[in-house]
């Protein structure tokens, strides 16, 4: 996830047009901002990558599930059927939308899976919101299936797998909404920013509006502009929008170099006996910021991703134990811990995280370890780094 890696002249320049101009908000100011609109380049451009007629770019991927949620219309009590294995912003998000999380078990794509969504559905389902973890896929054209057969909203989350296609499709371009993010660990980055994609102008609208405060962005008089509803503000500034569109325009260059990079430590590890590689439902369309693999159980998993670290080979992640990604760790959740009353509280059947049992998602995350693949590698860097992984495992 190496936007951070290829910071240039071309993100100062447009970074110094907004400075130049001093008009650092993303609306208005129409005379003095000479014809830069930073943030709606960004989302024309971002839609017309991934082929969908809207985007609306925000303050943050958590932000981007946010207006997605609500713009989807999840909220107080409905249920959401999300993977164990995430970043903790896709519950915290499904949470504070009023809703409950529901947690069904991954398979060996370390995403959701979709034989395991069908079970947890409930008469209270009202979406499902799988998440490309690690640069890769879900199985996403069962997961559509599924929920065009049972009539539930589909959100992806696909912050993490930023340009990386499913059939020649974009990733977040399945469900109703897609969401990105581009924090600083992201496949591209603008500091902190995120977008919601769309096919459905009424679904759009209702983004657009929500993330700022309801308004109706018609007119160019702000004052005089109708609130369709009660928003919130999830802005994004120039500046940063700025940032993001010089890095949109590295995508390609991006991908190819992780790509490459990736098969070449794939193939040097392909005869290593003791590791299976995670399941990619279209090799094709992975966008390689990770390679992730399984090692034979969980204590040798611990052990190899420690022996990984102390052997100086950077970038590897052993998720099980990790705070942040895996349910496991996650007692905060369990304890419902917000600084105030969150509304799942209020329900007469408030979920009990504790009794959550994954067996499966345990079995498969307590055995993987995702390696970051960097863009800024040299042919030396790449054969420095297998040789001592070989000398580990
Ligand atoms: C990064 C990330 C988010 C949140 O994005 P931010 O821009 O950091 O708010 C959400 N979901 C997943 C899977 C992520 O990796």
């Amino acid at each position: 996830m190496p936007g951070f890696e290829i910071f240039g002249d071309e993100e100062r320049k447009e970074v110094q047009d907004v400075l130049d101009t001093g008009v650092l908000f993303r609306y208005g100011f129409d005379q003095a901002r000479k014809g830069n609109w930073k943030a709606k380049t960004f989302e024309t451009e971002l839609a017309e990558r991934m082929d969908v007629r809207h985007c609306h770019l925000c303050s943050s991927g958590t932000a981007a599930l946010s207006i997605a949620l609500a713009a989807c219309g999840v909220g107080a009590g409905d249920e959401v059927i999300i993977p164990p294995f995430t970043f903790v912003a896709t519950m915290e998000a499904v949470l504070h939308a009023g809703a409950i999380p529901v947690f069904a078990e991954i398979d060996e794509t370390l995403c959701l899976n979709p034989e395991a969504v069908d079970p947890a559905i409930t008469s209270r389902t009202k979406a499902v919101l799988p998440v490309h973890m690690c640069g890769s896929m879900a199985r996403i054209d069962e997961i559509k299936d599924l929920c065009e057969r049972k009539g539930l909203i589909l959100i992806e989350d696909a912050c993490q797998s930023f340009g990386a296609t499913f059939k020649g499709k974009g990733l977040g371009s399945f469900g109703q909404m897609g969401c990105f993010s581009f924090d600083p660990v992201k496949t591209i980055t603008c500091g902190e920013g995120g977008a919601i994609i769309t096919d459905n102008d009424q679904l759009y609208r209702t983004a657009d509006a929500y993330a700022d405060h309801g308004h109706d962005h018609i007119g160019n008089d702000r004052g005089l502009e109708d609130h369709l509803f009660l928003g919130n503000n999830y802005r994004i500034s120039e500046l940063n929008a700025a940032v993001g569109l010089a890095q949109l325009r590295k995508l390609d260059f991006i991908l190819e170099k992780q790509r490459a990079h990736k098969q070449v430590l794939k193939e040097a590890l392909g005869n290593t006996p003791e590791i299976t590689f995670r399941e990619i439902p279209d090799e094709n369309g992975d966008s390689a910021t990770f390679l992730s693999f399984f090692l034979p159980n969980k204590s040798r998993a611990r052990q190899v991703a420690k022996d990984l670290a102390r052997a100086g080979v950077d970038g590897c992640f052993y998720w099980f134990d990790n705070k942040w990604h895996y349910i496991r760790q996650w007692d905060h959740l369990k304890e419902l811990k917000t600084p105030a009353r969150p509304f799942a509280r209020l329900l007469d059947h408030c979920p009990d995280y504790w009794s959550v049992k994954l067996p499966e998602s345990d079995r498969i995350m307590s055995r993987t370890i995702s390696m970051l693949i960097k863009v800024s590698w040299t042919h030396e860097d790449l054969s420095e780094r297998i040789k001592k992984i070989i000398s580990v495992l």
